[in-house]
């Protein structure tokens, strides 16, 4: 929806953090604009804000950011180079929601973001997915846009007699059954929140000194970056650690996994024309980067078990 809204088309390049999911792309590629990747920051895996300008040509109408594990990119500087360049700023908040930064709430700083309620999300309903708007005019026609392109909410309201097609659009309403699981999701969020940060801590402080010793990297402090605890992840020193990390978790009943190969570096990102080798620091995250489980339902001795094993793995 997104890329209807902001009108792109077939000519237009928009930017893209380098690490990220594939709906991310996936949502404007498909209506035909050519992507333009930027690497990522080492430690927060955000898009590396000092690369952003380097990228843009005449061709550019957006940025698309994502706050990776909730953490808030730098919005004041990316909304300096959008505003100096004309650009569209559309946020992925699908780590975020209910996130903060020091300049506000996750999900508030594009002209559209985005958030995603799929199953494997802090707030869920099996999938499905919102937007916000900041613009009244967008939110119009976002209206008709998530109807199949017509005017049937405005028919609903007893604005018009019938309702029409009247523009693009596709089915993008969520179900009646979903979206009551989803309310009760939503006024659950700050138990949810507050439960995923609780056991964050725990994997932050426990661990701490045992990456240290090992070399493997904890998510940034979140006295520093405030998170959402969407995942806890590790980056351990070289490539063929992750893979034996990873047996070594299983080992003790623990299910780790890894995400996000670099979208240049995907079959799909080479069909499109992009090559790899260029994004260091997304490519460092799909090869060294482990994801622990967190989950709000999460008991302390599970919690423990998945600290105890962590701390046995030694690095040689
Ligand atoms: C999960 C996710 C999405 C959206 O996923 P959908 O399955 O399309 O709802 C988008 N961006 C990021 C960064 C994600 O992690």
């Amino acid at each position: 929806m997104a890329g209807y809204l902001a009108e792109l088309g077939p000519e237009d390049e928009v930017i893209f953090p380098a690490y990220t999911f594939v709906s991310t792309v996936l949502a404007f590629a498909s209506r035909g604009i050519k992507p333009v990747l930027v690497d990522v920051q080492p430690d927060t895996f955000n898009i590396d804000t000092r690369l952003i300008e380097e990228k843009i040509t005449n061709r550019t109408r957006a940025i698309v950011t994502i706050n990776y594990n909730g953490v808030s990119c730098d919005y004041t500087e990316i909304r300096r180079i959008c505003d100096s360049y004309g650009l569209f700023l559309v946020e992925d908040n699908a780590h975020g929601l209910g996130g903060v930064s020091h300049a506000g709430a996750l999900g508030t700083f594009g002209d559209i973001s985005v958030t995603s309620f799929h199953e494997t999300k802090n707030v869920s309903c099996g999938e499905g997915g919102a937007i916000t708007l900041n613009d009244p005019a967008l939110s119009e026609r976002a209206e008709i846009l998530r109807d199949k392109g017509t005017n049937r909410s405005k028919f609903f309201r007893g604005e018009v007699d019938k309702y029409n097609w009247v523009d693009w659009g596709s089915s993008w309403v969520i179900s009646d059954l979903l979206a009551e699981v989803l309310a009760h999701q939503l006024d659950k969020l700050d138990t949810i929140l507050r439960r995923r940060r609780e056991i964050w801590q725990e994997y932050y402080q426990s661990l701490g000194d045992w990456g240290h010793e090992q070399g493997v990297m904890l998510p940034p402090s979140p006295a520093l970056q405030p998170n959402t605890a969407h995942v806890f992840f590790l980056v351990l020193p070289r490539p063929d650690l992750q893979e034996e990390f990873i047996k070594h978790m299983r080992l003790g009943g623990v299910h780790s996994v890894v995400h996000y190969q670099s979208i240049a570096e995907s079959p799909m990102g080479k069909r499109l024309g992009l090559s790899g080798g260029q994004f260091p620091n997304a490519e460092r995250g799909h090869s060294h980067l482990v994801r622990i489980p967190i989950f709000n339902s999460m008991t302390k001795s599970e919690v423990n078990r998945v600290i105890e094993q962590a701390q046995e793995f030694r690095v040689r």
